[in-house]
């Protein structure tokens, strides 16, 4: 068989077996998005605290702004002549908003994921993953030379139990988990993770908290400040393309990590650093955070709400956040009853496998801080007659 032939033939299989994916036409207006003429609510942004549709934000941006000031790209690797001023300052102000000795940034969280673990691991490595970790992470793992183990998500018992059996067989072990986890909406125990590492001198702990940087913590720092433990974790990690409404993603750590890094990480050094002016935008957004709690509170409300109208109805909803996943099961119904809520006004999208393990295909809604409690309300009285 040609190649192109066995290539349609698995794109068959996808679409029998309704997992094909395509790329959606939209236009977006706002908190709202137009697709096939249909105007709706978007209820699948990661858009967390709504800031990407807040215009007197791009207004104060923009009046700081001029030709001179705009600078619309780096032309390089920061190792060469990408290093920007404002690479600097947006690093200085992550590390003194938490508290580390250090901070570095990169071009997205895939980049950070994919090369963090890789520069850090050598044969003598072991890593210890949650069975749900971003495939980012995954890709990291496999990119790395150490041997890896996944535990059941957020089980810790199984957890302590494999750091005791292999801690005396490897030169480190790295624990590795997500703060807010993207498909379940469920959060990992910091505090017991914490406790954990401790046992070992030669543990370090890794933290992903793309979907809990902006949101969660009294200045929105994430869920390591909430659970005020971030001096304690050695590689804690988010994005900006999430809450802060921009793109690129960052680590704080100790100095020596960050030299590390800057020197082995090919995720790094291999890539055009981001443009000057997304980072300046970044910075802008950082140092609002901490004003931005009312967004926070009014998010948390609204996910409550719609975390108990699913559990009313008799779902499982595993969800602790604004992440809120009705969870379905087959990927045919999934995607029907998206359609449902999509005529009604509402822009949820179907996640089925191989995002979600088979059978628990899901709706997932995303909410964010510009969505009104009405609008939650009205989604709940839908659900409620699905
Ligand atoms: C979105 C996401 C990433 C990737 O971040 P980008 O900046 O979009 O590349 C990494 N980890 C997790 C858990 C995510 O949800």
């Amino acid at each position: 068989m040609n190649i192109i032939d066995h290539i349609q033939e698995e794109l068959h299989t996808l679409e029998a077996s309704s997992n094909l994916r395509r790329l959606p036409q939209m236009v977006h207006d706002g908190r709202e998005v137009v697709v096939n003429g249909q105007r709706m609510l978007n209820l699948s942004s990661n858009d967390y605290l709504g800031l990407s549709a807040d215009l007197s934000l791009r207004r104060e941006f923009l009046a700081t702004l001029t030709p001179e000031t705009f600078l619309p790209t780096s032309s390089s690797s920061r190792l060469l002549t990408g290093n920007f001023t404002v690479y600097e300052e947006l690093e200085a102000e992550l590390a003194h908003l938490f508290g580390t000795e250090a901070a570095l940034v990169f071009n997205s969280g895939y980049h950070a994921n994919t090369g963090i673990l890789p520069a850090l691991s050598d044969a003598q490595t072991l890593i210890l993953a949650d069975k749900l970790v971003h495939a980012s992470l995954i890709d990291g793992i496999r990119l790395s030379p150490a041997r890896c183990i996944r535990y059941r998500h957020n089980d810790l018992l199984q957890l302590e139990r494999l750091l005791s059996q292999h801690q005396a067989s490897y030169r480190q072990i790295i624990i590795v988990t997500e703060s807010l986890f993207s498909m379940d909406g469920d959060k990992a125990d910091l505090t017991a993770l914490v406790q954990l590492k401790r046992l070992y001198p030669h543990v370090l702990l890794y933290v992903d908290e793309a979907h809990a940087f902006g949101v969660c913590g009294p200045h929105g720092l994430g869920l390591a400040e909430e659970e005020k433990c971030i001096a304690d974790i050695d590689l804690l990690v988010g994005t900006f393309g999430k809450a802060a409404a921009s793109a690129g993603a960052y680590i704080v750590c100790r100095k020596a990590i960050r030299e590390y890094l800057v020197n082995k990480m090919r995720t790094f050094i291999f890539t055009t650093a981001l443009p000057p002016v997304n980072v300046a935008w970044t910075l802008f957004i950082v140092r609002r955070l901490a004003r931005m709690q009312p967004l926070r509170q009014h998010l948390a409300a609204i996910s409550l709400l719609l975390r108990q109208a699913l559990l009313e109805r008799g779902y499982t909803c595993p969800s602790q956040s604004h992440i809120v996943p009705m969870i379905v099961g087959a990927s045919a119904d999934t995607i029907l009853r998206a359609e449902l809520l999509q005529r009604h006004g509402f822009y949820a999208l179907p996640v089925r496998p191989p995002t979600v393990p088979e059978g628990t295909s899901r709706i997932r809604f995303s909410l964010t801080a510009d969505i009104r409690r009405e609008e939650v309300e009205q989604l709940a009285d839908l659900i409620r007659n699905l």
